[in-house]
């Protein structure tokens, strides 16, 4: 399988599909399920200081056969270590978790506009930056107007913003937004974690392509332009989730997933996150 990539706004490619490991713990779990996704053609991994399995992809890192090059790898801040120097010792402490001297995209986990450090907190992202660090930064779960206050003050427009994404939570203002600004966008739970599976109408599309329905939504991520990070712990579902490359959806098909949406989260309201 090779899977495409998405030219970002500084210019790093990053593949358009990655293997999600939140609650793939303990680490040795992770790692199993990290080199199962290599095994199957998977070369990004995202992960999360607070998923407190770093350590397992960075063992996964080094028992596989691939050049640190070859793999795109995706963690991020958590809330509690926002603020500049704080930033700079979270980095270190993942850095050595995953085994490696830099990281490939950085995020800052959730805007916490509560206690309103994220403009701070993107100082010593863009410091990282500046020293060859990380290859690119981000953003995740930032709303319109955290991603507006941010630019105000910024010197990096953030690469992408990862935002919770499936067919009944489509982000239609953030989608705009991101396409003004540059901003690619990457979603989580692309698969709404399960729950939109037993859609009538996106199992009626999987049944006439022959398909599964988490394949047909996450082909309909991919066609949206959209960058997807599935999670799974199951060989058979890694493996379906990442065999896309070979079908595609009709105009129709997209215009009925256009249609399902609700805006019904499976997670938190950015706004409300701490
Ligand atoms: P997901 O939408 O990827 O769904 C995963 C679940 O769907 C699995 O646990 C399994 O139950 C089911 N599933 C997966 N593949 C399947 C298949 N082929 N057939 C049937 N069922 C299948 O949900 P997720 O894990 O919440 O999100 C994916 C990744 O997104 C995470 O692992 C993490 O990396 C990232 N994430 C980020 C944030 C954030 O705040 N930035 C929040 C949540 C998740």
């Amino acid at each position: 399988v090779s899977v495409p990539t998405v030219t970002l706004n500084n210019g790093v490619e990053m593949p358009q599909l990655g293997f999600g490991v939140w609650q793939i713990t303990p680490d040795e779990r992770a790692t199993e399920a990290v080199l199962t996704a290599f095994d199957a053609g998977y070369r990004a991994v995202d992960t999360a200081r607070i998923y407190t399995n770093e350590g397992g992809v960075g063992a996964a890192l080094e028992a596989s056969n691939l050049a640190r090059s070859d793999v795109f790898v995706t963690t991020k801040l958590w809330n509690n270590e926002q603020g500049y120097d704080s930033v700079l010792r979270a980095f270190d402490n993942s850095l050595a978790k995953l085994g490696t001297d830099y990281i490939d995209m950085y995020l800052v986990h959730w805007p916490v506009p509560f206690h309103n450090r994220y403009v701070e907190t993107w100082r010593a992202f863009e410091k990282l930056y500046a020293d060859g660090r990380v290859r690119a930064i981000g953003v995740s779960n930032f709303e319109p107007d955290h991603l507006r206050t941010l630019l105000d003050s910024a010197d990096v427009v953030p690469a992408l913003n990862q935002i919770e994404f499936h067919p009944y939570l489509q982000q239609h203002e953030l989608f705009a937004l991101h396409r003004e600004l540059g901003i690619a966008t990457e979603s989580w739970s692309p698969l709404g974690q399960g729950t939109v599976l037993g859609d009538p109408v996106i199992r009626a599309i999987a049944d006439r392509l022959g398909r599964t329905p988490a394949q047909v939504i996450l082909r309909w991520q991919l066609q949206l332009g959209n960058i997807v990070v599935p999670k799974s712990a199951t060989e058979s579902r890694i493996r379906e989730n990442i065999a896309l490359f070979d079908f595609e959806l009709s105009e129709d098909d997209m215009a009925a997933f256009a249609a399902i949406h609700r805006g019904e989260r499976v997670g938190q309201h950015p706004n409300d996150f701490i």
